[in-house]
């Protein structure tokens, strides 16, 4: 009887990082279900706190004003995750890179603005996550090129969605879904049954390109359409070759599943920027991780894993 399924299911959703939060979990007793949903949206305003570049008193523009001129002190929690997107450029082979800022945050999607090309020449030797100097002994940052800025617009989410869940963990909830935009993640069935997790249609919202059944995993999906803007026939997204400074347009739509979500986060945009080959020869490299691509044809390309 479908209504009893659905009885103990409790649901919020709210504007935060940018994004879409979404929470569902399953719990008899309605008020502390209420009060797990209040520390999913209270952790996501935490680390928005923290890490956007949007406010000015964030610990994240805190080091994109300073770090270029001297060491900068920051909180272990930022240190890690620096550290980590390090980890993951190298990986990637620069593909993924958080100083792509200092080209990226010429474009403004807002008001269908992008840098000229001599623009992009300046600033282009700022990317490279080698100028970015961690010293953990005295938990500092510093920039090797005073031109550098960060920006963690393809991480944070994937993390938060990794503590929202620990948290939901620690509350004693067994089944429950967190989704930050384009970044899920699944604690437990969905009483009896996978999840349904879609992927959608890079060119058409209502539609769905791909749905998969998934349990107690995590998916991030990159897309060419998240934000974007189009001039003289070219379209300009928000993930951003490092290389180049410009989006890149092998690929439309990037999913990577995998139990940590801050890796699924980073290493999707890793692969819409390295495209179908390279990208996938990554994933493969990686047995903890699948990936599923749609190319700019339209074409659906998987990784060994979910090869039948
Ligand atoms: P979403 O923001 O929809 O979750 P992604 O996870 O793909 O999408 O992240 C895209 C974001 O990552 C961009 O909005 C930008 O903040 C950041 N970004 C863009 N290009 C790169 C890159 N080459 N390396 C690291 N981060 C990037
Ligand atoms: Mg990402
Ligand atoms: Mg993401």
């Amino acid at each position: 009887f479908a209504q009893f399924t659905f009885a103990n299911w409790h649901e919020r959703s709210a504007g935060i990082m940018g994004t879409n939060i979404y929470a569902e979990v399953f719990h008899e007793d309605a008020a502390y279900a209420s009060r797990a949903l209040d520390a999913v949206m209270q952790e996501m305003e935490r680390i928005n706190q923290q890490m956007s570049p949007y406010i000015d008193s964030s610990e994240l523009s805190q080091v994109n004003k300073y770090a270029g001129k001297k060491a900068v002190s920051i909180s272990k929690e930022l240190f890690d995750l620096l550290s980590l997107s390090i980890e993951i450029s190298r990986l990637s082979k620069g593909a993924f890179d958080i100083t792509y800022a200092s080209v990226g945050y010429l474009y403004n999607y807002k008001d269908k603005q992008h840098p000229s090309q001599s623009d992009i020449q300046t600033l282009l030797d700022a990317i490279n996550y080698e100028h970015i100097e961690l010293k953990a002994s005295a938990g500092t940052v510093k920039f090797l090129n005073p031109k550098v800025k960060i920006d963690l617009g393809g991480i944070a989410k994937g993390y938060a969605v990794d503590n929202a869940i620990k948290i939901l963990q620690e509350m004693g909830i067994r089944h429950a879904l967190v989704t930050a935009g384009g970044d899920t993640k699944l604690l437990g069935d969905r009483k009896g049954k996978p999840w349904v997790v879609g992927i959608r249609d890079p060119r058409d919202k209502h539609k769905q390109a791909v749905v998969i059944p998934l349990e107690n995993t995590a998916m991030s999906t990159s897309g060419d359409y998240e934000r974007y803007f189009e001039d003289k026939g070219v379209r300009y997204h928000h993930i951003i070759s490092p290389r180049t400074g410009r989006s890149t347009h092998e690929v439309q739509s990037v999913s990577i599943i995998g139990d940590k979500s801050v890796y699924n986060d980073a290493l999707s945009t890793a692969v819409f920027v390295m495209g179908v080959q390279d990208g996938i020869g990554l994933i493969n490299s990686l047995p903890a991780y699948e990936a599923i691509v749609m190319d700019n044809h339209r074409r659906m390309h998987y990784s060994k894993g979910l090869t039948p």
